[in-house]
């Protein structure tokens, strides 16, 4: 059995959309797509007249360098968020086939899932918020096409060892695809394990610029699987996902220059993260606060609201995920800048003092 068995016969059997950028180009005069001829103000030698390449070479030699698969390993498209969006148009049939989620985790995987009215399993997590294999396996029906893990989990910042996800990876084969979201891998200490697809026809990895790589305004992610699984996605990607400035600031970013400023800020933001653990862990008013492996904190409060309102009235805003289950006294604060740390810190201490006398 190959893993497009799971996907859906109608998009196996699509022709797919052939743009005039992928029948040809590399010509001198360029009339086949009715571009303009003329540059635009302001353009800086982008060439933004002409519509970009689909993939484009050499962003897809860069990333695939980066995360150690080969081309035709790896579809980029506009932030994981597509990605996501395209595997469960790809794989899920309307109002037959679901998605396995773990809450409380990502919005993003129901939210695509929803749009294509394919049915959201869901398994929560354990107390502690480690995978619970068991129960995710337990209620794999057939009509789950695609499970998803997240690791480092948003919004618990816990991860998933791999050993547990190859656990999963393997009671899965023949069965489901199996998503690992590591969009926050970059600051953990656990390695990621893209490796692994070259084992699992059914392993896809989502990476993504937006995080660790200061991009998430120019909206590039990687899906990283089998080159079966890549050549279904590409087959009903949009036509140019891929804006020309955006693919200049990702090879820019990926740059050798680029990946020592990305290195060094993530070795910035994992020590904060520990100043801030242990800081705010002290901080009357605070329950608790959640080990992480990302570049931000879970922090459970006597009452996250008023914190949350308190902390807005300062200018100061983080992510109210009081709405996910086991977090209903929890806010989410992602890591910043050293001065902005301090500054939350010290506004932290001011509520709690006041709450103190009062
Ligand atoms: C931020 C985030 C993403 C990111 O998505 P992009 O679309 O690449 O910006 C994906 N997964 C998780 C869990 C995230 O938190």
């Amino acid at each position: 059995m190959s893993v497009l068995d799971l996907a859906r016969p109608d998009i196996r059997n699509l022709q797919p959309y052939s743009s005039a950028r992928m029948e040809a180009g590399g010509g001198q005069i360029m009339l086949n797509a009715n571009e303009s001829a003329w540059a635009p103000n302001g353009d800086g030698g982008l060439g933004c007249n002409r519509y970009p390449d689909p993939q484009p070479e050499a962003l897809l030699q860069s990333l695939a360098a980066l995360y150690g698969v080969k081309r035709e390993q790896l579809f980029v498209g506009r932030g994981s968020d597509e990605a996501i969006d395209l595997l469960v148009r790809a794989f899920c049939r309307a109002g037959e086939d679901a998605i396995l989620i773990q809450p409380p985790t990502f919005g993003m995987y129901a939210m695509s899932a929803r749009i294509q009215n394919a049915a959201v399993i869901e398994v929560p997590l354990a107390q502690d918020f480690s995978l619970d294999a068991h129960a995710l396996l337990a209620s794999v029906t057939p009509a789950v096409k695609l499970v998803f893990l997240c690791t480092p989990n948003n919004p618990s910042g816990k991860s998933i060892s791999r050993v547990d996800i190859e656990h999963v990876a393997q009671a899965l084969a023949g069965r489901a695809l199996l998503v690992v979201d590591e969009a926050y891998v970059e600051f953990s200490s656990q390695a990621s394990v893209v490796d692994l697809i070259d084992r699992y026809e059914h392993l896809a990895v989502l990476r993504t610029l937006s995080k660790a790589w200061a991009l998430a305004g120019a909206r590039i992610g990687s899906l990283l699987a089998s080159p079966e699984v890549i050549a279904l996605i590409r087959r009903i990607m949009p036509p140019y996902p891929l804006p020309l400035p955006c693919v200049a600031a990702a090879l820019a970013a990926l740059s050798p220059a680029g990946q020592a400023a990305a290195r060094e800020n993530v070795a910035i933001v994992q020590g904060e993260r520990a100043m801030l653990q242990s800081a705010l862990g002290q901080l009357p008013g605070v329950r608790e606060v959640l080990p992480s492996d990302a570049n931000f904190l879970a922090v459970r409060f006597d009452d996250a609201g008023a914190v949350y309102q308190q902390l807005q009235q300062e200018g100061i805003v983080v992510r109210d995920i009081r709405r996910y289950p086991m977090l209903q006294d929890a806010l989410r604060i992602t890591v910043g800048t050293p001065r902005e740390n301090a500054r939350v810190l010290a506004v932290l201490n001011e509520i709690m003092l006041k709450k103190g006398v009062a």
